[in-house]
Parts: C-alpha cells; sequence; structure tokens
C-alpha cells in the first residue's frame, strides 16, 4: 500500500498515523519527493482500511500496490535511485561504463586492461576471481589471489572494483570491493540475497536467464528488504530457441524495469550475444534505448583469454567504442520520464 501525503503535512497528525501503522507490524518507507512525501507501507497490510487513511486532513491519496515486489516498485519510490561510489553516481540518467576481462588472469593482465579501459572512459574495473564455470572441469578463476589482484589495479589506477560473489560465506574476502555481483546463475541463491542485505556494498544482480522481469525484481526485494537500497540490475540476455547468438538480448528490459522499478538498469551485451562483433551495436542499442550503463568484457589478447575470449573486445575496440556511446548518450539523455 502506498499513502501520498499532502504538500506540508501537519506534523503531530503524521506522527499519529505512523505510531498507529507501526503499532501494526507495518514497516514504513518514505520517499520524500519535490512536492509530495510518499509512504511506502510494507507488511500484511490487508488489514488497514483504506477509507480510515485516506479521510486524514494530511492524506493526499491511498493506493494498494498489487505486485508482490515493494520496495523495488517505482510507486514507492519515483524517482531513480542513485547508487554513489565515491564521485561516482550510477542511476538517474547517467552512463556508468563497466569493463575488464571476464576474469582475473595475471597482476600483469588485470593492471594493464585496467589502465587501458580507464583512459578510454570506464568508471568501474569488472574481473572474476570466482567463476561460475558450467563445466566443473573449466578453470574456475584465481579466487582469493584473484581478489588480491583486483585490488592492486584498484590501486594502480583508482577505479573501483565489480566481481562477483557466489557464496554468502566469502563475505569477508570481499570487504575491499565496491560492487558485489550476483551472477545469472545465483539470481535466487536466495541465502546469498539476505546475506547482501545486510549490507551497505552495492550489488550488481544480473538476471538469471530463465527470469522474468518479476523474478529479477523480487530477487531485488530480497536484498532490499534486508535494509540494503544499493541494488543494480543487470540484463545479460535470456535462453531463447535462438542458437546464433549465446543468449537473446531482452532490450526491452530497460523502459520496462525502468517503469516498474527504480533502481538502475545496466546491460551487459558481452554474454548476451557471445560474439566480440556484435557488443558495438548492441551496446549502442542499449545506450540508446535509456540504459544506465553497461557492463563489457574486454581482454588484451581474447584468443588466448581464460574465460570467454570469444566475447571479448580489445581495448581498442572499447576505446572507439566508449566514444562513440557517450556521443549516444549526450543526445539521448533526459529523453525519457517512467511512471
Ligand atoms: C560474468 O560476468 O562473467 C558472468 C559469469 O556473467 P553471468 O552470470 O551473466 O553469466
Ligand atoms: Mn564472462
Amino acid at each position: 500500500m502506498i499513502v501520498i501525503l499532502k504538500e506540508n503535512p501537519d506534523q503531530a497528525q503524521l506522527d499519529g498515523l505512523l505510531q498507529w501503522l507501526e503499532e501494526r507490524h507495518i514497516t514504513i518507507h518514505r520517499s520524500v519527493g519535490s512536492h509530495h512525501t510518499i509512504l511506502g507501507l510494507v507488511g500484511d497490510t490487508s488489514s488497514l482500511d483504506i477509507d480510515l487513511i485516506s479521510a486524514l486532513d494530511i492524506v493526499e491519496d491511498v493506493k494498494r500496490v498489487q505486485e508482490p515486489y515493494k520496495n523495488a516498485n517505482r510507486k514507492f519510490h519515483p524517482e531513480d535511485t542513485v547508487i554513489r561510489i565515491g564521485n561516482l553516481e550510477i542511476g538517474g540518467g547517467t552512463l556508468t561504463l563497466f569493463a575488464g576481462p571476464c576474469s582475473v588472469e595475471s597482476e600483469e593482465q588485470i593492471v594493464g586492461i585496467a589502465k587501458a579501459v580507464k583512459a578510454s572512459g570506464a568508471a568501474v574495473l569488472r574481473g572474476g576471481a570466482f567463476k561460475p564455470r558450467t563445466s566443473p572441469y573449466a578453470f574456475q578463476g584465481m579466487h582469493i589471489d584473484g581478489i588480491r589482484l583486483l585490488l592492486k589495479a584498484k590501486e594502480a589506477t583508482g577505479l573501483p572494483i565489480c566481481t562477483e560473489i557466489m557464496d554468502a560465506s566469502q563475505l569477508p574476502l570481499f570487504e575491499d570491493i565496491d560492487i558485489l555481483q550476483v551472477g545469472a546463475r545465483n539470481m535466487q541463491n536466495f541465502a546469498l540475497l539476505k546475506a547482501l542485505g545486510k549490507t551497505e556494498k552495492p550489488v550488481l544482480l544480473k538476471r538469471g536467464m530463465a527470469a522474468s522481469y518479476q523474478d529479477l525484481l523480487m530477487s531485488a526485494e530480497y536484498i532490499l528488504a534486508g535494509g540494503n537500497p544499493n541494488v543494480i540490475l543487470c540484463e545479460r540476455g535470456i535462453r531463447t530457441f535462438e542458437t546464433y547468438t549465446r543468449n537473446t538480448l531482452d532490450l526491452a528490459c530497460i523502459p520496462s524495469l525502468k517503469t516498474l522499478s527504480h533502481l538502475p538498469v545496466i546491460i551487459d551485451p558481452s554474454h548476451a550475444t557471445g560474439k566480440a562483433a556484435l557488443v558495438p551495436s548492441m551496446a549502442a542499442a542499449a545506450v540508446a534505448g535509456g540504459a544506465d550503463g553497461l557492463i563489457i568484457e574486454v581482454h588484451n589478447d581474447p584468443a588466448h583469454a581464460k574465460c570467454d575470449g570469444p566475447q571479448s573486445i580489445t581495448p581498442a575496440v572499447f576505446d572507439s567504442l566508449a566514444k562513440k556511446l557517450k556521443r549516444i548518450h549526450d543526445i539521448t539523455r533526459g529523453d525519457r520520464e517512467y511512471d
């Protein structure tokens, strides 16, 4: 349920309403907009009398929210969520480029790529240390050594780090990591999502390969309901009958998710296509379509990459792509309003 308050509500009446709701074990999320404050009510609201609340002087309107996701719902929080990491702002009309290899392979590799993508305009370094591979015989990542190398790359460039966490027990290893990636295969690892909800770290939540928008938003809800508001949604392609591309990139998710939710939406054209040659055009389409950012696999030697070489672009291709994306963003930003 959402309660839209009138402008400048009487404080004593508001305190009375809040107390009355708290006595009924309702959790209240306040969203202060430029004109109105919205109270998002979470909990068992079925017994609340909508007419009673509507009749209060301080109340403009009361609506039931049908969707099962509440905290992630734009009705609860009409303004875009902006996630801040130092001076970096993700969401709210900005364009943030995450770039780096699928997996960390050596110090030379990760620091070299970090310097290159930073020079081209990337704001976040991506790189996997713990890799969720389909085959147990494939390279599984450098684990804690990979985390150490990512932190060296951060020291060398100042770029914040985004890397995948596969299990809640790994959290202590990620203390100095800036953005925790939850991979497509772990989107419904509810124990992990609950543990991330208890942290304040930004989480990049990837859409499962057979997950609907509602499934994705319900997974985000686990993190938000735990008290962590810093969730970034990421589309990385879904499974369809098409086999030419590794997955099928669902770009309609951008306006859809941004209508349904206030959370930033970023696109991963690398896993979505599986082909380096397709990455630039899909990245461009995503920016034109209103994405808040992109996460792109970049490797200095794709032919010899330990993981996902065929979909990795080189630093040189990333450099020209980043320039093009900036131009597209400059033309299209501010075009859209979601409500
Ligand atoms: C990755 O980012 O390298 C990765 C494994 O992604 P996904 O979970 O989307 O497959
Ligand atoms: Mn990958």
